[in-house]
């Protein structure tokens, strides 16, 4: 099992395969995307093709190398992962050390740098250094969903494969495949997934989407229509939601739908539905640091309603 069960990131495919092909290995590869993107599946096919032994089509997925690679077992693969909310130096000059007694097995010794942005300026910077005169044969691999938050110099030492949101025929290839959705849940969990594969695939396995879209549905219904004076008792109950975003993100595509349906007219009502889509993205992003969520509530409520 190769690089083609991936599905999308042609072009990040390709020149994955003619760097294997040219053997000509960087020492440091940034994969960045969001999470879900895929960014682990493509780096983890990577590096068991560059200690792949097969001589028609790398990675085989059957020699020893790719089997020790896919059981977690090969010796020459290493993972550094955040200890609480950092990536320490002390990992960092551990890795350089263990590094440095690895056996030969295989021809490339990886070190996977697991949500990147979170290394400490000492460790990143001690990680520069290793860079800077890499032993041979030694490639780092970095991961990450904020490539933003790296290190500048960091990032320009890597080969940087940014992953792309695939697109909703992908999508859907990949959601036919495992699950059984119908017309109705499947179109919620594209719009929602917006051409992330792993974030599709969590919600199809979750299910109940077309019910969760039909209650939020009813929600806007009560807001819009509904006595006055419940709006603040609704905003208290959606405050408590545990899953609140989801709740925003499917108001959103509330709004986006019916702002597209009223698209063509280009009246009052049109710009009315985009103002509200715009207003449950900020609720959304106010939600996210420390406001008081009922209030932030009652304002898009009454604004969906029409008052402000
Ligand atoms: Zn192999």
């Amino acid at each position: 099992m190769g690089f083609e069960q991936v599905i999308g990131q042609d072009l990040i495919k390709k020149t994955l395969q003619r760097t294997l092909q040219q053997g000509q290995v960087a020492h440091a590869y940034l994969f960045s995307g969001a999470p879900g993107s895929g960014k682990k599946m493509l780096a983890q096919l990577f590096a068991q093709a560059l200690n792949c032994t097969s001589l028609t089509e790398a990675p085989c997925g059957f020699c020893l190398s790719c089997r020790k690679t896919t059981s977690g077992n090969h010796p020459n693969l290493v993972h550094l992962v955040p200890q609480g909310a950092a990536l320490k130096i002390e990992q960092v000059r551990d890795i350089r050390e263990s590094l440095h007694y690895r056996t030969g097995e295989g021809r490339f010794k990886v070190c996977f740098i697991h949500e990147a942005d979170r290394l400490t300026l000492p460790a990143a910077n001690s990680l520069l250094k290793i860079l800077e005169e890499p032993p041979g044969e030694l490639v780092f691999i970095l991961l990450s969903s904020r490539p933003w938050a790296l290190l500048a110099t960091v990032v320009s030492r890597c080969v940087h494969f940014s992953l792309k949101p695939l697109s909703a025929d992908a999508i859907k290839g990949i959601l036919q495949e495992r699950f059984t959705l119908s017309p109705g849940e499947q179109e919620v969990v594209l719009e929602m997934a917006a051409g992330n594969p792993g974030q599709a695939v969590e919600m199809a396995t979750r299910g109940g989407w077309t019910e969760k879209y039909q209650q939020v549905q009813d929600l806007v219904k009560e807001i819009e229509q509904g006595p006055g004076r419940q709006l603040f008792s609704l905003a208290e109950e959606v405050s408590k939601r545990e899953n609140l975003d989801e709740t925003l993100d499917l108001l959103f595509m509330h709004y986006r739908e019916r702002w597209l349906q009223c698209l063509p007219a280009r009246g009052r009502e049109t710009s009315r539905l985009e103002n509200t889509c715009h207003a449950v993205l900020q609720t959304k992003e106010e939600l996210g640091g420390n406001v008081n969520r009922r209030l932030a509530l009652e304002t898009l409520f009454l604004m969906m309603r029409g008052v402000v």
